[in-house]
This record gives structure tokens, sequence and C-alpha cells, in this order.
């Protein structure tokens, strides 16, 4: 059910005050209404996160021009003028096509897009996502600097969805390791360029609702929960 306003106020004031500095929430506000966002707003919330383009960019100009918008839904590339010119970042890039597509429309509208690669964790529930290897080629790869428009800013991840905690756990240790990897290869590259793509590898966006305050442990700098803010959703 649709949570009122005093909940939602309550429910972000509960979630806020358990995450470590350096930690956002984004609160995931697909298929909620605008009155539920905009009571998230007036409790001091900024940053959103939805998953379909057509809600998204009819969601954008009923909001406060100052709310942050993050896309974290499977982007089809002919829906990129719907969500590029709204979204402060892409959570979502799950596959090379999609992601050579962002390159171009940066670059054919003077932009640079700000982008997390999606590694695919668990199984059952999603088919998006890329390898681990498809990422070490996009970001330690040779045609590293063939990305004008797009700039890589980290991970994102959603755990198997499963009451078994080992298994969550699992998933997120993975996609860390992973993080961590990257960064200290960037690091460890001597040129200037060098340094600016390790500066810019700092986020780790893993953790929803179940299973947000286990992501914590695992460094995330990024949550996306919905149900625990809102209620649930109805489809
Ligand atoms: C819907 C969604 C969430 C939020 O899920 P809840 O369980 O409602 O918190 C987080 N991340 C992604 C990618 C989603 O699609």
């Amino acid at each position: 059910m649709e949570q009122n306003g005093h909940s939602i106020a309550l429910n972000l004031s509960a979630i806020r005050s358990q995450l470590p500095d350096g930690v956002r929430l984004v609160a995931v506000s697909k298929f909620h209404p605008i009155p539920s966002l905009q009571a998230a707003y007036d409790a001091g919330q900024r940053l959103f996160g939805e998953n379909r383009p057509q809600e998204f960019s009819a969601k954008v100009p009923q909001m406060p021009a100052d709310t942050e918008w993050h896309f974290i839904g499977h982007l089809q590339t002919n829906k990129l003028k719907l969500v590029l010119p709204y979204a402060s970042l892409v959570q979502s890039v799950d596959s090379l096509h999609l992601l050579e597509a962002i390159d171009r429309w940066g670059r054919d509208n003077q932009r640079v897009i700000d982008v997390l690669l999606e590694l695919h964790l668990g199984a059952e529930q999603t088919k998006h996502g890329l390898t681990e290897e498809e990422i070490l080629q996009i970001v330690l790869g040779e045609a590293i600097s063939a990305w004008t428009s797009v700039r890589f800013k980290g991970l994102m991840g959603m755990a198997t969805n499963t009451d078994n905690e080992a298994r969550i756990r699992e998933d997120f240790s993975r996609i860390s390791h992973l993080f961590h990897h990257i960064r200290t290869q960037l690091e460890a590259i001597p040129s200037p360029e060098g340094k600016e793509r390790a500066a810019c590898w700092t986020e780790l966006s893993i953790g929803m609702s179940g299973d947000w305050r286990i992501a914590l442990e695992y460094g995330a700098t990024l949550i996306r929960v919905g149900t625990a803010i809102f209620g649930e959703r109805e489809y």
C-alpha cells in the first residue's frame, strides 16, 4: 500500500540516521505517484531513481528543479533522449551496445555522461548486466581512450533475490572486490589521464530495501531504496 506523507518522512529519517558519511540514499520512486515523491522531497530527499524512460521523463518536469535524478533501469538505445538530458547518473549500463550509444549521444550533444557499469550478479531475476571480463575490458582495456563522452564513475549491482544472507554477501563481496581492484589498477596508470580516471572511480551502488544494511558492510556509496520508503508498488 502507498505510504502517506508522514510515514514516508519517518521511513526516510529512519534510514538516513543509519547511513555513514559518504553514503547517499537514492529514493527509488518507480510506480509511485508524484505526491509521494513530493512528500519525500519535503522531508529533505533530493535524489530519486527511476527505471522506466517514459515514467522518468514524465516525472522530471513535475518535481522541483533542484531534484536530482538517477536512471537505474534497462535502457533501450532508442529511448536515450528521454533520459540523458535529465539524469545526473545512469547507473544501469548493462551492455557494450548501450555504452556505445550513450557515448555517441554525448558526443552529438556536447555532453559527458556519468555512468556506472552494471555487473551481472546472482542468477534468476535479471538477464541484464555485464560480466567481470567485459567490465575490465571496458575500463582498463586499450580502447579506453576511445570513450570521449562517458565518464566511468563505478559499479552497480543487484544481489540475488533471496533470504539466504550468505548468498547476498557473496554477491556483494564479488562486486566490492571488482570495484576496488579496478581502482587499484587505475591508480597504477602513470599518466595524468590515469590519475583522472582513478579520481572519478568513486561509486559503488549496492543495496535495496531488503539488503542495504548488509551492503554498507561492503562499501556501498549509493543505496537504492524503494519499498522501505514508499511502501509496496502497485503494478
Ligand atoms: C526497484 C529497484 C530498486 C528498489 O527496490 P526495493 O526493493 O523496492 O527497495 C533498486 N534498484 C533497482 C535497480 C530497482 O529496479
